[in-house]
């Protein structure tokens, strides 16, 4: 069996850890579920509590959702909403308190209604960080989580614990950022679908020091492939870059046609991909402070203006060698759709390379019309090398 392919469904990802998690809770220990790449997991850690990610991913939990939400929302956060109201989800229940942030608008407004199921807590984010007011602002937001967490769990966040925290999340995200910077090779050791199945399943996990054992597995196991000329596809795969979302376990069927047609992704830009893991929380500084500079730099689209991820992928373009660039915006999400103009303005203009805008959801309603889009971006690359 190839060590590197997953083959379990989300589901089946998500019911394992829910037998871990009950075990663990079991032993006195306590859950917290987090929704976004803006929630400073170290906070839980630091805590003695377990961080699990409650985003929706799947089309299953989407109808009992549309059953109070507008249909016109966003697939993530009706699947998110639909997941903790309709007993899909075996983790929800088992999440002693939830936390999200102010980013987009349907995800603000639907926790409202997610507060009623759990204990929630709300984290202001500021939407200009780059005004000096934003860090102040999320500072005190931090601290007001800190105290939140210490409520809900019963215990104190001492400034020690989230120095350990802070070096044991650094060091998961230096290797991760080694793994992902194995397919700067060509061809790559690992085909990007079963990099976006390996790192979502190891993260949906109960204790650090075997997630991390797991991702020096890993890595080993790529460095071995490539010093071994073992390789995961034949160098003739278009090289692409993936921007914007729809890259997780679950939710990669755009990836997943991708590959399927020809081309091989080598890097994933945003939530799930590269560039959240590159920034490292500073460990010489006082943690809260520290925290709330790393976190406020994750480059959502609801940022304004989000500067910092047009560097990252006029940078990773050249870095990952990249011949086209797709960017996945799931349908009724405004922030990236509309953002997404001006990534395909980067790519073309200054890069001359081909791009492809692709809005989709959860369902497979479009898979044939996607394929057919797909296979001519794939074509035009060939014709471009
Ligand atoms: S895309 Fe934005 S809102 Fe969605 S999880 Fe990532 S940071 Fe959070
Ligand atoms: S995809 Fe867009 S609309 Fe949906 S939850 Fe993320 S930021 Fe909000």
């Amino acid at each position: 069996m190839d060590k590197l392919k997953v083959n379990e469904t989300i589901q089946e990802v998500r019911t394992n850890l829910a037998l871990e998690l009950e075990m663990a809770k079991d032993e006195g220990r306590k859950v917290v579920g987090c929704m976004c790449s803006y929630f400073p997991r170290e906070m839980v850690w630091a805590a003695d509590a377990i961080s699990v990610g409650l985003c929706g991913t799947t089309e299953e939990p989407i109808a009992a959702a549309e059953e109070v939400l507008p249909a016109d929302q966003c697939p993530m956060v009706k699947a998110t909403y639909g997941r903790s109201i309709s007993g899909t989800c075996p983790i929800f229940p088992l999440a002693d308190c939830i936390v999200g942030e102010t980013t987009c608008d349907g995800r603000k407004k639907m926790y409202e209604l997610l507060a009623r199921e759990k204990p929630m807590h709300i984290m202001e984010l500021p939407q200009k960080p780059e005004d000096k007011e934003a860090l102040v602002h999320w500072t005190a937001e931090v601290k007001k989580l800190k105290g939140f967490l210490e409520e809900q769990l019963g215990v104190e966040i001492t400034d020690d614990k989230l120095r350990q925290a802070i070096k044991e999340v650094n060091e998961e995200r230096r290797l991760l950022v080694e793994i992902h910077r194995c397919r700067m090779e060509h061809p790559v050791p690992v085909m990007g679908v079963d990099l976006v199945g390996l790192t979502t399943k190891f993260g949906y996990t109960v204790d650090r020091e075997p997630y991390r054992e797991k991702l020096r597995d890993l890595l080993a196991e790529l460095k071995r492939r490539i010093r071994d000329k073992e390789f995961a596809c034949s160098p003739d795969r278009p090289r692409i870059l993936w921007t914007g979302l729809g890259n997780s376990l679950g939710c990669d069927k755009v990836l997943k046609l991708v590959e399927d047609c020809g081309g091989v992704v080598v890097c994933q830009e945003g939530c799930g991909g590269i560039t959240r893991i590159e920034d490292m929380v500073d460990e010489e500084k006082d943690p809260i402070e520290a925290i709330a500079e790393r976190y406020l730099r994750v480059t959502c689209s609801c940022m304004t203006p989000n500067t910092t991820r047009f560097n990252d992928i006029d940078r990773l373009i050249k870095e990952y060698r990249i011949q086209g660039v797709i960017d996945l915006t799931w349908q009724f999400c405004h922030t990236f759709n509309i953002e997404s103009y001006r990534v395909g303005e980067l790519v073309k203009e200054k890069h001359d390379l081909p791009f492809l805008h692709v809005v989709t959801d959860f369902s497979q309603s479009d898979a044939g019309q996607l394929r057919v889009r797909v296979e001519g971006f794939l074509e035009q690359i060939a014709q471009v090398n």
